[in-house]
């Protein structure tokens, strides 16, 4: 894109989960579609997953963003080509078909049909290479079956989307990210993508956005005028867009996230996996509560242990013995997104429940019992003047000191600042993702999701996104 004015039929803003599969399928369909990505463009392989570089170059500022509240919640956006997609752990779950039956009723979102989006999720899948890990599984994956199964917890490893080469060596696979596949198939089909290129606003006319105002990497402004306009940003992005826009409505008012708390497990023999995150997920108390594996460099063990780090940090010498996990939760909490004038970024809250606090203490004694019982010899939970655990006896001690407001709460799954559907008073966008109020200006990403969907998101995000692409596709053509 010139530095000049530019001008698309479709603007797509953002190019994570959303905006790449938006971007493809409109360019496919004939569109003429310019993608605008605020954050690089990062060639996988080019920077070590889950390094402090990576969150430097692909994470939203450097991956230190925080939901205010009791407990403020840590969270993290990618920032990048591909945005989230390029830095998450690639594990795949197709939404739950009683989530999406609830979700048309509640919000009234029209020809939602559960049989459609599963039929895109064929395709998603195919396209990704969906699908289980070759070979044994990591030592720190398998703690997780190994506790699970001795408990006769229900327990599963999760598909994800990543190409191994034939010799099935899983070392070498490759993440099938939005950079190695929507994205090229968008450019194929003649989309123009602009990465560093940041839309501070949209300029409205009336319920008709008529230009977005763009500042690249290196400082310079320019305008974009377009027909439809795609926000794609992110579920904490998107609604700040639109409100910095001038856009009022249901937008940015019911944040919901999976809140985690994570504890480090020592074992008698090495289980770190520095480059790769577990894939068993222990399902037993789905969708309330699920734990898994996380990633264990040790700059994050380090990070695990120290909440209290005056009692666990000689663990630090056995970090090859230690890996970290997370119990998380589908909370009931509700929090918000809100642009203020003149500042950057925007304000960030989120509530936990009583009922939420509650599930995360149980939910982190429980992930704690899953590790003495795949073998730990010492477990530490991340929360302020946490007990070492080592045995039965001690998970009591562990229940009876947490206190949620001390404990290290974050989340990597954002959704539902505009929830779609024809509901009123409850949703932000029609249910074919168009914001209310407005004839031009379209929301196909997390924010659309109604509720936290109590499963990895992705799917979900990318399955809504080509179902609403293809009906704005339709609606063009047959207009002629
Ligand atoms: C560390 C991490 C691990 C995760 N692990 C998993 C997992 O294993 N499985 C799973 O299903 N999900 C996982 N997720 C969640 C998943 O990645 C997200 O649900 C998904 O990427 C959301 O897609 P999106 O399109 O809404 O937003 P994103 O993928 O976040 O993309 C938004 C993009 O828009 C850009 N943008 C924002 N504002 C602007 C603007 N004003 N102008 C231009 N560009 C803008 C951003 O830079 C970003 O690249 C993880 C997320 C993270 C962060």
């Amino acid at each position: 894109m010139s530095r000049s004015d530019a001008h698309a039929q479709v603007l797509v803003i953002g190019s994570g989960a959303g905006g790449a599969t938006t971007a493809a399928v409109l360019a496919e369909a004939g569109l003429d579609v310019l993608v605008v990505e605020e954050g690089g463009w990062v060639e996988q392989g080019s920077v070590v997953p889950f390094s402090l570089e990576q969150m430097d170059r692909q994470y939203r500022a450097g991956g230190v963003t925080v939901a205010l509240g009791l407990p403020s919640i840590a969270y993290t956006e990618g920032r990048c080509a591909g945005g989230g997609t390029e830095i998450n752990s690639g594990l795949y779950r197709r939404p739950p078909a009683d989530v999406l039956a609830r979700w048309a009723v509640d919000y009234r979102i029209r020809d939602f049909d559960p049989d459609e989006l599963f039929a895109i999720a064929d395709e998603v899948e195919r396209d990704l290479s969906v699908g289980l890990r070759p070979g044994a599984a990591t030592p720190a994956s398998e703690v997780l079956r190994r506790g699970a199964d001795r408990l006769g917890w229900q327990n599963d490893e999760i598909p994800r989307w990543m190409a191994y080469p034939p010799d099935g060596n899983a070392s070498q696979a490759h993440r099938q990210s939005m950079t190695r596949t929507y994205l090229p198939r968008a450019e194929r089909a003649g989309a123009r993508i602009e990465v560093g290129c940041r839309v501070d606003r949209l300029e409205l006319d009336g319920p008709r956005a008529r230009a977005a105002h763009v500042t690249h990497a290196d400082g310079r402004r320019n305008t974009v005028r377009f027909g439809d306009a795609f926000v794609c940003g992110g579920a904490i992005q998107s609604p700040a867009l639109l409100q910095r826009s001038g856009i009022r409505g249901h937008i940015g008012k019911t944040l919901a996230v999976h809140p985690t708390v994570k504890l480090a497990a020592r074992f008698a023999d090495v289980v770190n996996t520095v480059d790769d995150v577990p894939v068993h997920q222990v399902t037993e108390f789905a969708p309330d509560l699920s734990f898994g594996g996380s990633a264990s460099q040790p700059g994050l063990v380090a990070l695990a242990l120290s909440d209290h780090w005056a009692a666990f940090h000689t663990a630090m010498t056995d970090w090859q013995r230690i890996s970290v996990y997370y119990a998380a939760i589908t909370s009931e909490g509700r929090g918000a997104v809100r642009s203020v004038r003149g500042v950057r970024d925007p304000i960030v809250t989120y509530r936990l429940t009583r009922r939420d606090r509650e599930l995360l203490r149980s939910g982190l004694a429980r992930l704690a019992l899953v590790m003495l019982e795949a073998g730990a010899e010492e477990v530490y939970p991340s929360f302020r003047d946490a007990p070492v655990v080592r045995n039965r006896a001690d998970l009591a001690r562990l229940q009876d000191r947490f206190v949620a407001g001390r404990a290290s709460v974050m989340t990597v799954h954002l959704c539902s600042t505009v929830p779609l559907g024809e509901a009123e008073g409850i949703t932000g966008a029609s249910s074919y993702g168009k914001v209310h109020g407005t004839d031009n200006v379209w929301v196909n990403d997390a924010s659309l999701l109604p509720t936290a969907p109590g499963v990895n998101p992705q799917a979900t995000v990318m399955a809504i996104a080509i179902r609403n692409a293809r009906r704005f596709a339709a609606s063009r053509s047959a207009r002629g």
